[in-house]
């Protein structure tokens, strides 16, 4: 995956078109789906946390109680900057995406030196965490977690990678009163997400001086996405345990609404429609599963982490 990545920063500047059909129209939509199934299978190769692991187990610094709310805030604001970016520079320039995806690398690898295992970056302010704990808040599968094996406590609390349901829960605060938890950054970031999509499928590319567009119609989108779950959840007092499955299954299956025709359709290729239903349906078969979990189980495969958190070496 190292390879691969550094093939596609090096085809970002010598091949751009060719190179940002294959990330935006074949990679980055396979992760939701992969995200549904066990996030770890994501985690498990992803070339940021190689990068972000590569140096990082012997190091004193982890990402503590009191940062993890900070950290999350931060990741949650780079998605919601990135994102809508790809509509004024990211989509079309493989240049800038090159220079970004390499400014990430470092800062990932950099992190690595500072603070243990996944707690620099991936754990913290990695603007993809959010997303993979919303998707992967009941995983269709249990999949191991070779990359902490043993488990070295980077994490205070909330790792995705021991727990998604318990990672979910303390991303919320532990509340479960919607006054409590929408006012977490993860509570803001999970119910505006939906309306985040369905925003950004709804503008074209935009050019640089008018960013403020594509900021303006992503930002209405998600504001109203917000309040409408906000007012939902306290009228018809719904649990997180219901409402944050139909959140993840809703951004989810919006986006492969449109996704999925446009990854076709980019190539050439017939059967977009089909695919966007055969998407749908998984999306669907994914929110009955976890709707049908009351409280989620640990994972079968937590890795040595839940002794050691018992009875921690430090
Ligand atoms: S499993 Fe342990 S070492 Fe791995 S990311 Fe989670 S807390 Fe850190």
């Amino acid at each position: 995956m190292l390879l691969t990545f550094a093939a596609l920063i090096v085809g970002l500047f010598v091949r751009p078109d060719i190179t940002l059909d294959m990330l935006w129209y074949v990679l980055i939509p396979v992760l939701p789906a992969t995200f549904l199934v066990n996030t770890a299978l994501w985690r498990g190769v992803c070339p940021l946390a190689t990068l972000n692991m590569l140096a990082s187990r012997q190091r004193d610094l982890t990402l503590r109680k009191g940062w993890t709310t900070k950290t999350a805030a931060i990741g949650i604001g780079l998605l919601f900057v990135m994102v809508p970016a790809r509509h004024l520079i990211f989509n079309t320039s493989g240049v800038w995406l090159g220079v970004t995806m390499t400014a990430v690398a470092l800062l990932a690898l950099g992190l690595g030196l500072v603070v243990r295992a996944k707690g620099g970056f991936c754990n913290s302010i990695c603007p993809l965490l959010p997303v993979e704990k919303l998707y992967g808040q009941a995983p269709l599968i249990s999949a191991p977690n070779p990359r902490c094996s043993p488990c070295t406590l980077c994490t205070a609390k909330g790792c995705l990678d021991l727990d998604p349901s318990k990672s979910l829960r303390a991303a919320l605060g532990n509340s479960t009163t919607v006054r409590d938890w929408i006012r977490t950054p993860f509570g803001v970031f999970a119910a505006a997400f939906p309306g985040f999509i369905l925003g950004y499928f709804h503008i074209e590319e935009v050019a640089i001086p008018h960013w403020y567009v594509a900021y303006g119609i992503i930002l209405s989108f998600s504001l109203a996405s917000l309040a409408l779950t906000a007012f939902l959840a306290a009228a018809l007092r719904l649990s997180t345990h219901r409402l944050l499955p139909v959140l993840g299954a809703l951004a989810v299956g919006i986006y492969y609404w449109y996704a999925a025709p446009a990854s076709l359709a980019a190539f050439g290729l017939p059967g977009g429609i089909l695919l966007r239903w055969v998407l749908v349906a998984f999306v669907a078969i994914w929110l009955a599963h976890a709707l049908r979990r009351t409280d989620l189980p640990p994972s079968r495969h937590r890795p040595r982490s839940a002794r050691l958190a018992r009875n921690p070496p430090y």
